[in-house]
This record gives C-alpha cells, sequence and structure tokens, in this order.
C-alpha cells in the first residue's frame, strides 16, 4: 500500500482526502506557524484543527500567507475543524461554524466534525444529550447541503453512538475520528465503521508522545525494518486501513512522520494488533449516553 503525501483516500461522498494531514491539538500560538508552515512545504495537504485548540486564527494566517507566497492553493488543502462540547445543538453548531470559518479565514471547510458526542456544559431543560447531538447533525446536514462544507463527520463515536446516528440521519458521516493505536485497537469500531463505508481516522497515534514510543515490541519491529517507532505506528494505522493526523511542533518530525512509503509485513501488523490493552490516553466517550 502507497502512502506517500500525496496519498489520498476517497470518502462516501466521493471526494478525496489525503491520508496523512497534520495534528494541531493545542500547538501553542508560538510554535502553530512554524508547525503548519513545515508541513505544507513537505507536501501535507491536511490540517486538523478544532474550535478547542485555540489556533484557527493563526492557522488562518499561515494559510493565507502560503497561499499569497505561492507554495499552496486553497483547492489542494484539506482543512477540517470542530464542533467544540460547548456547541451543541442547532443554532449553536451553525454560529460555531461561522466563528471558525472566519478565523480560519476560508470561505468553506472540507470537514467539520462533530468533536465529542457529550457536553461539559449544562443541558437545555428537558433535552437529552442524544436528541441534543441529533440537532447538532442537523446543523451539519445544512451546512452541506448549504455547499459551505465539503463533507461532514463525527468524533470520539462509538458503535452506539454511530448507530443512533446513521439510524437518524439524511447525510450518512464521512468519518470518524477516535483514538487509535497499538494500545487502543479499536477493532470491532473499526468493523463497524469499514461496513458502513465511514472511514476511520486515528488520533493519538503515537499516543501524544507517551510510552508507546519505547514499547518493546515496537522498538524491536522498527529496528528490524529500519524505520522509527513514530512511522512504524503510523503506517500500521493505515495498513489497519485509517487515516492518520500526527503532531509536532518540530520540522524534522513534521517531515519524519509523512515518510510512509514502506509495507509493515501482516506478521508484524498481527504482533502489532495483540499490543492491546484498550488502554486510553485521552477522553473516553463510552460513558456518553
Ligand atoms: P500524537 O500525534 O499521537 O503525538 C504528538 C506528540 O508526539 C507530541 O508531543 C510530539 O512532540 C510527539 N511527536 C510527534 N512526532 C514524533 C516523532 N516522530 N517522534 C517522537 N515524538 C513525536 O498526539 P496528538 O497531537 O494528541 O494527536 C494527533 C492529532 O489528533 C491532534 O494534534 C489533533 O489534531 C487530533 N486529536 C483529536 C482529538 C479528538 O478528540 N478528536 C483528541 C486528541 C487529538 P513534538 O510536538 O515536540 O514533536
Amino acid at each position: 500500500m502507497s502512502s506517500s503525501i500525496k496519498s489520498t483516500i476517497k470518502l462516501n461522498n466521493g471526494i478525496n482526502i489525503p491520508v496523512i494531514g497534520l495534528g494541531t491539538y493545542l500547538t501553542e500560538d508560538s510554535d502553530i506557524e512554524q508547525s503548519v508552515r513545515s508541513a505544507i512545504e513537505q507536501g501535507y495537504r491536511h490540517i486538523d484543527t478544532a474550535s478547542y485548540y485555540k489556533n484557527e486564527k493563526k492557522i488562518g494566517d499561515t494559510i493565507k500567507q502560503l497561499i499569497k507566497e505561492g507554495v499552496v492553493k486553497r483547492e489542494e488543502l484539506f482543512i477540517t475543524t470542530k464542533v467544540g462540547t460547548w456547541q451543541h445543538g442547532y443554532e449553536n453548531a451553525l454560529k460555531a461554524f461561522e466563528e471558525s470559518l472566519e478565523k480560519l479565514q476560508l470561505d468553506y471547510l472540507d470537514c467539520y466534525l462533530i468533536h465529542y458526542p457529550g457536553t461539559y456544559s449544562e443541558l437545555p431543560k428537558g433535552e437529552s444529550m442524544s436528541s441534543l447531538r441529533s440537532k447538532t447533525w442537523k446543523a451539519l446536514e445544512k451546512l452541506y447541503n448549504d455547499g459551505k462544507v465539503r463533507s461532514i463527520g463525527v468524533s470520539n463515536y462509538t458503535e452506539s453512538h454511530l448507530h443512533e446516528l446513521l439510524s437518524q440521519c439524511t447525510i450518512k458521516p464521512v468519518m470518524n475520528q477516535v483514538e487509535f493505536h497499538p494500545y487502543l485497537f479499536q477493532e470491532s469500531l473499526l468493523n463497524y465503521c469499514k461496513s458502513n463505508d465511514i472511514v476511520l481516522e486515528a488520533y493519538g497515534s503515537l499516543a501524544g508522545g507517551n510510552e508507546i514510543l519505547t514499547e518493546p515490541v515496537v522498538l524491536e519491529i522498527s529496528n528490524q525494518i529500519n524505520k522509527t517507532p513514530a512511522q512504524l505506528l503510523l503506517k500500521w494505522a493505515i495498513q489497519n486501513g485509517l487515516i492518520v493526523i500526527p503532531k509536532s511542533i518540530k520540522s524534522e518530525r513534521v517531515i519524519e512522520n509523512s515518510l510512509l512509503d514502506f509495507e509493515i509485513s501482516q506478521e508484524n501488523i498481527k504482533k502489532l494488533n495483540l499490543l492491546n490493552k484498550n488502554k486510553r490516553f485521552y477522553w473516553d466517550p463510552n460513558n456518553v449516553n
């Protein structure tokens, strides 16, 4: 399977998404320009952000500047942002979208995701979380039908959240962005998404820089095939059919994380799959009703 920085896959609505993107989770204002600039200069065309990360404005500034310099064209980029947990509901989500678009200084988005199936805000009187997130989805459908966003999807949805959404929606989500690495090999969710033509996008492929990078089996295989642990983990996700969005503020790592045009043997893929221990480094949506 080829996974150069130019590789794309087709989403269920027919549009293409690059399989390698740049994550920007809480990348500070002082680092974001450098991170996005080195990524785009290296050939990345896919950037993942969220209203929660508070860096949409700086990302927008950097993209605008790169377009002005002729480094990239808007239509070559795939920009994703997300409705925050405090922005659920029909009107709130429509407003959140306009705010994100303004900060990013774009005319349209490539993908808009519901960041999390739950909220930490108080629910409106008489409202359940389930009905509130249905309203958020209706807002995303409107934005899609109005041509303001090229694709819509979800994040941190479990099979039960997806099942609920698929039974109500008029437009299917193109993707579900979830925590996914060998310590959290979500095989059942992966198969559910594959059978419903929903792409799974991995976040935390490097577990946020945590112990997975020094896991003995990861070190053994990466040494054996002469790749770095980060490259092995990212390619493992891609060979399992996922999109990856590693984050780094260091140019050399941004480059390293994009050099994935190699193959892991099926035997080694299986060894990595077997590391699963249902360990999460981020939030757990299983308790969200
Ligand atoms: P990650 O990509 O798994 O790991 C990033 C961490 O690993 C950073 O600390 C980075 O440090 C380090 N790193 C990067 N490349 C490396 C390399 N080649 N070798 C060693 N260390 C490396 O974690 P993440 O940023 O949490 O997740 C990726 C993206 O997914 C986020 O940025 C965000 O866009 C998205 N995300 C989404 C959700 C959600 O709820 N939907 C949650 C979390 C994340 P340096 O920066 O110092 O290089």
